[in-house]
């Protein structure tokens, strides 16, 4: 290796191979909380990340001390990649032009290591300079005619190819180097390899491997009706994992617990496969920093949704970017502090672990600092709490990560109902919506993890329009509903395989009831749901008849011969005025079913109500959606119950100490526009929470506002009322 020959998957496995097997074994064996690695017991970090001139002033002492008063377990600190911060003696790594004698990197680490901070190394594998390119031309991505590929606002650098020696040899030398000359306890890539979709690389390595492994060049777009873009997909899924395993030995070769943590996040739009990816990751790094645009401001709690859906409970941590990372960007101001303290807020209470990141170490802005401070300082003071041990939510909303990933309505490589791409998670986004303002407690799961030990502990799973769906999966959902479990379905669910190849009907049909009668018809607007009794779905619709209807629905039959609930009433005319009337006021095709089969309660819509009610806003369709999830729930009293006014998310864990309810004050003018600038206080919230049988609480404190809440326990419920609430509560019971 390193002679400019490809490295193959097969070489790369050898050299590695003896410390994969640890990696592995770590990765099958649950640790109790003695075996624990470092980073599993780490509650807090920073990031100072550097740029290239800072070893001329950086002044490592007074920034030691402000992560210190952070109470931080690790820190997040420049090593190299593209460019070295410390004396590096290998060829083509770039020192800092402005490092002199200076050994910028090792003065950090031998810092924080006196405070007893870890170090962790940040690298960035993905550019490299033109003397490397002219050097070791293998190691770099190229476009169809050859050429390299500079980086967009810093030209001078050119992007590397994680197909080739670089990732394997060059990246492995540097983590030995730095692992050999400090005491360091792991290695983070910035940028790789992220969520998003695949890259297309015309090197030699690719092109060998494209002929080799995947049998033609693949798309440039994600297309997964391409035959080449599903086996692209699989091998490149692959590679990372090979890759990351392989430098996870690497990093372990100096000490066992050494960890290795690759750049995830992506929020709930993703295309590679994050369950995968969180079967060979020890530690998930969302760098999901912050929003911008008309992104909710709810997206940091559903990026540890997705996480904690396939890590399980292992390390997540959630990058905080400090800086205003807003549609136009600035990277040397702060964002608001109301904003970074909602993300840092939502982190937590979804069980991540922060990481406060700020960049260059000259700011002229500070801010942030204070931000930062507060938070932490106020998490370190109540550390206990934030050890969870279960979610004790009842709801299972399924991540569909590969209708996410893949789906397209019709045929043909990009049609799309309607436009961009993000319009594949509007599903998930609407349930999500209807989730907040039922003010239900639920998690994520994956698709690829609808195992019994999943699952079984859920009175309900939610499927927002989980259109491609393997038959695994689908026995799997079976199974469940066998078992008792119960299902809200939406739209095209189950419609697809797995690679988005249409069935001729329902793969769940059978237990969703229904049969398909054609194509899906729309988008379309102007139609409506006609309601056809009176009961638990159609509660609180008095003094309507008709309900607005989704822009899209399957035609479908029921199997049953049950009266419909609601009914289709065909679209009709929006404009001229005079054209607007009903020309089907009524017919028997069922908008949606609903039946029950032993104990499981099974609703159906056959239009994509979630998105029609993330794109129009409609209360009629959220209410809906939560009548429907009530019902399926059954009778049982909720895990945890919040009344009172406000847009609220609600995350309840059982912690170390006893309980833990974190209330999300979303109610803010800035909730679907970033940023939130001022807080927006609401008033009492009146809970009833569920403790295990047995379990006398002595004591209900909010961890915000420190005040011993008076309580009321009557056998498993606690009752308690927190007055107000200003961004986010926790409410501890012990
Ligand atoms: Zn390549």
């Amino acid at each position: 290796m390193g002679d400019g020959r490809p490295v193959t998957r097969r070489e790369f496995l050898a050299v590695t191979a003896g410390s994969l097997l640890l990696a592995d074994t770590a990765l099958a064996q649950t640790p109790g909380p003695a075996a624990r690695p470092w980073y599993a017991r780490m509650r807090r970090c920073g990031q100072l990340n550097l740029n290239e001139r800072d070893p001329l002033t950086l002044a490592v002492g007074p920034w030691i001390d402000y992560w210190e008063s952070l109470r931080v377990d690790a820190l997040l600190l420049n090593g190299g990649g593209i460019v070295a911060f410390y004396p590096t003696a290998i060829p083509y790594h770039h020192k800092s032009e402005f490092l002199g004698s200076r050994d910028l990197f090792g003065e950090l680490v031998a810092a924080s290591r006196r405070r007893r901070i870890r170090v962790v190394a940040r690298m960035d594998c993905n550019y490299a300079y033109e003397d490397a390119l002219r050097a070791r031309p293998e190691w770099f991505e190229r476009n169809r005619d050859g050429s390299p590929r500079p980086h967009g606002e810093s030209p001078w650098l050119f992007k590397t190819c994680m197909f080739g020696p670089y990732f394997t040899s060059q990246m492995a030398a540097i983590y030995r180097e730095i692992a050999g000359r400090y005491d360091v306890d792991g290695f983070f890539t910035n940028g790789w390899p992220s969520t998003g979709a695949l890259e297309v690389c015309y090197c030699e390595n690719c092109q060998k491997m494209y002929r080799d492994d995947v049998g033609g060049v693949p798309p440039d777009q994600t297309d997964a009706t391409n035959p080449i873009y599903r086996k692209y997909y699989d091998v490149y899924m692959r590679r990372i994992a090979d890759v990351w395993r392989g430098w996870q030995a690497v990093v372990a070769e100096k000490r066992p617990d050494m960890v290795y943590v690759g750049n995830l996040g992506g929020g709930i739009q993703t295309v590679k496969n994050v369950a995968a990816l969180g079967e060979v990751a020890l530690w998930f790094n969302a760098d999901h920093q912050g929003r911008s645009g008309d992104t909710p401001i709810w997206a940091c709690a559903q990026q540890g949704r997705v996480a904690q859906a396939v890590m399980k409970g292992r390390t997540i941590t959630n990058v905080t970017g400090a800086y205003s990372n807003s549609r136009v960007t600035w990277r040397h101001v702060a964002k608001p502090a109301v904003e970074t303290t909602m993300w840092m807020a939502q982190t937590v209470a979804t069980g991540m672990v922060p990481w406060f990141h700020w960049l260059g170490g000259a700011p002229e802005d500070e801010r942030w600092k204070e931000t930062g401070r507060r938070f932490f300082t106020w998490l370190a003071k109540n550390e206990p709490h934030f050890w969870n041990t279960r979610s004790i939510a009842d709801v299972a909303v399924l991540y569909p990560q590969r209708t996410i990933a893949f789906y397209r309505s019709g045929t043909g490589a990009g049609s799309w109902r309607g436009g961009e791409r993000a319009q594949t998670t509007e599903y998930l986004q609407g349930v999500y919506f209807a989730l907040l303002e039922g003010r239900f407690v639920f998690d994520f799961v994956h698709e690829d993890d609808l195992g019994v030990d999943t699952l079984a502990r859920y009175r309900v799973l939610v499927l927002p329009n989980a259109a491609y769906l393997s038959e695994r999966h689908c026995e799997q959902i079976r199974r469940y509903v066998a078992g008792g479990g119960s299902l809200v379905a939406t739209f095209e669910t189950s419609r697809y395989d797995e690679w988005g190849d249409p069935r001729s009907g329902f793969a769940l049909g059978d237990v969703l009831g229904v049969t398909a009668t054609g194509p899906a018809v729309g988008p379309g607007r102007n139609s409506y749901m006609r309601i056809e009794q009176r009961n638990a779905i159609t509660d609180g619709f008095t003094g309507t008849a008709l309900l607005p209807a989704a822009e899209t629905r399957v035609p479908i039959r029921a199997t049953s011969a049950d009266a419909p609930v609601l009914t289709v009433v065909p679209g009709y005319p929006a404009f001229p005025p005079e054209m607007v009337f009903a020309r089907t006021p009524r017919t028997d095709e069922p908008a949606a079913v609903f039946r029950q089969q032993g104990a499981s309660r099974i609703a159906y819509f056959a239009g994509d109500v979630d998105r029609t009610l993330w794109r129009s806003g409609s209360e009629d369709l959220s209410q809906l959606l939560q009548n429907a999830i009530r019902w399926a729930r059954g009778a049982e009293p909720p895990p945890v119950t919040v009344d009172g006014e406000g847009m609220v998310e609600i995350v309840a864990w059982e912690t170390e100490p006893g309980y833990a309810l974190h209330l999300l004050n979303y109610n803010n003018p800035n909730m679907t526009r970033a940023f939130m600038t001022r807080l927006s206080r609401i008033g009492a919230q009146q809970v009833a929470f569920q403790v295990a049988p047995g379990r006398a609480i002595r004591s209900v404190r909010t961890l915000r506002d420190n005040r011993s809440l008076s309580f009321i326990q009557r056998e498993r419920i606690v009752r308690f009322e927190v007055p107000s609430i200003d961004d986010y509560e926790v409410a501890a019971l012990t």
